[in-house]
């Protein structure tokens, strides 16, 4: 199974400590039609995703089972941003992507769409990405999303694996934003001096 990098070790960390990374319970998602999960589809970690979200639809959905609808490209979110380096090898593939989604969400009436990207993802590791951009690609997939659907709900969540343990958390876009700005410039500065 792929390891974390040291780089985005420090920066899952420092995301961590700042509250970007925050845990999903505090984020009242609506799930009363389900949800489409967008999310790549890395055989090692698929599990934990669908499972963590068939968990957090328990009372929470109005049908008799979890609803969880699956997107589920290599790579994730990062696929719906034409320019992403995971697009590199495929032209094309970010418009079918968004199509995929936007027509799951019309054909299951299910208006909330998760976008997930994950550390370390093997897709976004060999387009040589950071955790960095990796969470900027899925916030951009997300922005994308909603404007190409009025009415879509959508959030942006990552999962992190660390030494065999993995969790979810939702990333929150406030504070991603003062974390870029006052965080990001000197954290940047030490990781180009430890190499
Ligand atoms: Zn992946």
């Amino acid at each position: 199974m792929l390891e974390i990098s040291g780089v985005d070790k420090v920066i899952v960390d420092s995301l961590l400590e700042h509250g970007v990374l925050a845990s999903v319970a505090s984020y009242l998602l609506d799930q009363s039609r389900g949800v489409i999960v967008l999310t790549c589809g890395d055989g090692d970690q698929s599990h934990d995703i669908f499972s963590y979200h068939v968990q957090l639809q328990e009372g929470r959905c109005n049908y008799p089972h979890p609803r969880i609808h699956l997107c589920a490209w290599n790579g994730g979110a990062l696929r719906i941003n034409p320019a992403s380096a995971t697009n590199r090898t495929a032209p094309g593939a970010a418009d079918i992507f968004l199509a995929e989604v936007l027509d799951a969400s019309d054909l299951k009436d299910i208006p909330v769409v998760v976008t997930y990207c994950h550390v370390p993802c093997g897709k976004a590791y060999a387009a040589r990405m950071n955790a960095k951009e990796v969470f900027e690609e899925n916030i951009r997939a997300k922005k994308i999303i909603k404007s190409r659907k009025s009415g879509i709900k959508a959030a942006c969540f990552v999962q992190v694996c660390r030494e065999g343990k993995k969790r979810s958390y939702y990333l929150v876009r406030e504070r991603w934003e003062a974390w870029l700005a006052n965080v990001w410039p000197n954290l940047v500065l030490s990781l180009v001096r430890s190499l």
